[in-house]
């Protein structure tokens, strides 16, 4: 069984992938407390649901592209299984992880849209190096979320110390929500000369920065 906090259709509003129809499963439970977080309400709470009642409800939406988030998703072991199901069930599937957990273990079909917790977040020790040999260039994105100058520079130097830019299929700059004047993001972006892309949070402009299952 797997802790589930919500099931929903909406658009994909983050990555390469924003716009596109999709299908979210939202997990329970995040062993990381970062400062900004605005997914609290899956730290606790759920419903236990079995493989086969969430890929039904999942296939009940329609979307072929779906996405397992949280909270941390891969912070219940259960959740490979249910990747691995997902990926044979001939959908695009999208994992998006916090960077604390390992994904060696992730089914290779699934495409990885891995965090880097910047320092602003308060979690940047627990960060997974491992995770940045495992990125595949056609297929895997990396998140930073910006809080401040500090963190930028922090980006900019794991970008180049690990070659992100050939290694990823993109490289995300998203600002915390609030914490960082847009401008001044889309400045430092647009000057850098990287193979980086900044985002905005589509469904937060949309629905608000609040609401959820959406
Ligand atoms: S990893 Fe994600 S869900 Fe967990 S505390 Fe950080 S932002 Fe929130």
């Amino acid at each position: 069984m797997i802790r589930v906090t919500e099931i929903f259709r909406s658009i994909q509003g983050e990555s390469t992938h924003a716009g596109r129809p999709c299908t979210f499963v939202r997990l329970t439970g995040c062993p990381m407390r970062c400062v900004w977080c605005d997914s609290e309400y899956t730290f606790s709470g759920g419903e236990h649901y079995s493989i086969d009642d969430i890929t039904a409800q999942v296939k009940s939406f329609g979307c072929k592209l779906v996405e397992v988030t949280g909270g941390e998703p891969l912070a219940q072991k259960e959740a490979f299984a249910l990747i691995k199901r997902l990926c044979d069930d001939d959908y695009e599937v999208l994992i998006e992880t916090g960077g604390y957990v390992s994904t060696a273990d992730v089914d290779p079909r699934a495409k990885i849209i891995l965090d880097i917790k910047c320092p602003a977040s308060g979690e940047e020790p627990r960060n997974d190096w491992s995770n940045l040999q495992r990125l595949r260039p056609d297929m895997d994105e990396v998140k930073f979320v910006i809080g401040d100058e500090g963190d930028w520079i922090y980006a900019q130097r794991v970008i180049k110390e690990n070659d992100l830019e050939a290694r990823s299929k993109a490289i995300l700059i998203s600002p915390a929500w609030g914490q960082v004047d847009l401008q001044q993001l889309a400045d430092w972006v647009a000057a850098s000369g990287m193979k980086i892309r900044m985002q905005l949070q589509l469904h937060k402009y949309i629905w608000g920065p609040d609401v959820k299952g959406v």
